[in-house]
């Protein structure tokens, strides 16, 4: 059984037997390709939780009332990509055993992938709700197979055509748009489409993916690859909630990059919308 973090995330201090939701951190940003950073999220975020409320005012819903443990951060390997996404893997499937939900935080986006490769083991109509800029949908970056610009598409090497629905994009090449309208649903700009997808995952089981990037720079500067355009907070914080109605099995929240947002903003907004999601998706 999985000990009690000593330094855990406010509210998340119930026993791991207890706890419906489990989270962990994933430091890694060893693909990042542009500013580099995300590696330390968990540890900031953990922090920073200290600064909010445990109750939410959205949802007159306080986290002391629910179970979640917080089990720290991975040891990860960096500089092995493959041998950071099995650990996340290992320990990934070792919650969805027990029955419970993995909230990972990044991290780069390419940690996804280990958990996807669990959650898509237990589960094998796994469907995936992915809030981006970024379709993330290239066959290789930079000559990698394995990067945060192609998670989703080894995601869709796992689960295949029409699984994968893609919330927010604004940004991708050429390339992997046109590759992306053959193979996996994509709302640009917005979450417009998020009712009519909810309809058809009905009972499905969802991992539920959010790269912090689908906000607006200007709300969320503290990432390695902001992109001009994106999202209000209250507008992924409405899209959350929609999409806390799926069966979600697995999720994660990745790219903050804390010390990119000198303000702190950043990681503020990120520890808000943890405790956001921690009360949506616990039911
Ligand atoms: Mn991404
Ligand atoms: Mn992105």
């Amino acid at each position: 059984m999985l000990e009690r973090s000593f330094y855990n995330i406010l509210g998340c201090d119930k026993s791991y037997t207890e706890s419906r939701i489990v989270v962990f951190g994933a430091p890694f940003d060893g693909t990042t390709s542009y500013r580099p950073g995300a590696r330390f999220a968990c540890s900031a975020i953990r922090n920073e939780s200290y600064s909010i409320e445990t109750y939410s005012p959205y949802q007159d819903k306080d986290l002391e009332d629910i179970f979640v443990f917080d089990a720290g951060d991975l040891e990860l390997p960096f500089g092995n990509a493959e041998k950071v996404l099995c650990q996340i893997e290992a320990f990934t499937a070792g919650i969805l055993k027990d029955g419970k939900i993995p909230l990972m935080l990044g991290g780069e986006h390419l940690v996804s992938l280990g958990a996807v490769r669990a959650a898509v083991k237990f589960h094998k109509d796994l469907h995936i709700v992915h809030f981006d800029a970024h379709s993330d949908l290239r066959d290789e970056y930079l000559g990698e197979t394995l990067s945060h610009a192609t998670v989703m598409r080894r995601c869709w090497d796992l689960v295949g055509d029409g699984r994968i629905s893609q919330f927010g994009i604004r940004s991708g090449s050429r390339d992997e748009i046109s590759w992306g309208r053959e193979h996996v649903h994509t709302c640009f700009f917005n979450f417009d489409e998020l009712d009519h997808i909810a309809d058809a995952l009905k009972d499905k089981p969802v991992y539920f993916s959010v790269d912090l990037d689908v906000l607006d720079p200007s709300a969320f500067p503290g990432t390695g690859t902001p992109e001009a355009g994106g999202v209000t907070f209250h507008e992924l914080l409405k899209a959350v909630e929609k999409a806390s109605g799926l069966n979600i099995v697995a999720l994660d929240l990745t790219e903050l990059a804390p010390t990119l947002d000198p303000t702190g903003a950043s990681t503020s907004l990120a520890c808000k919308l943890l405790r956001e999601v921690l009360l949506y998706v616990y039911k």
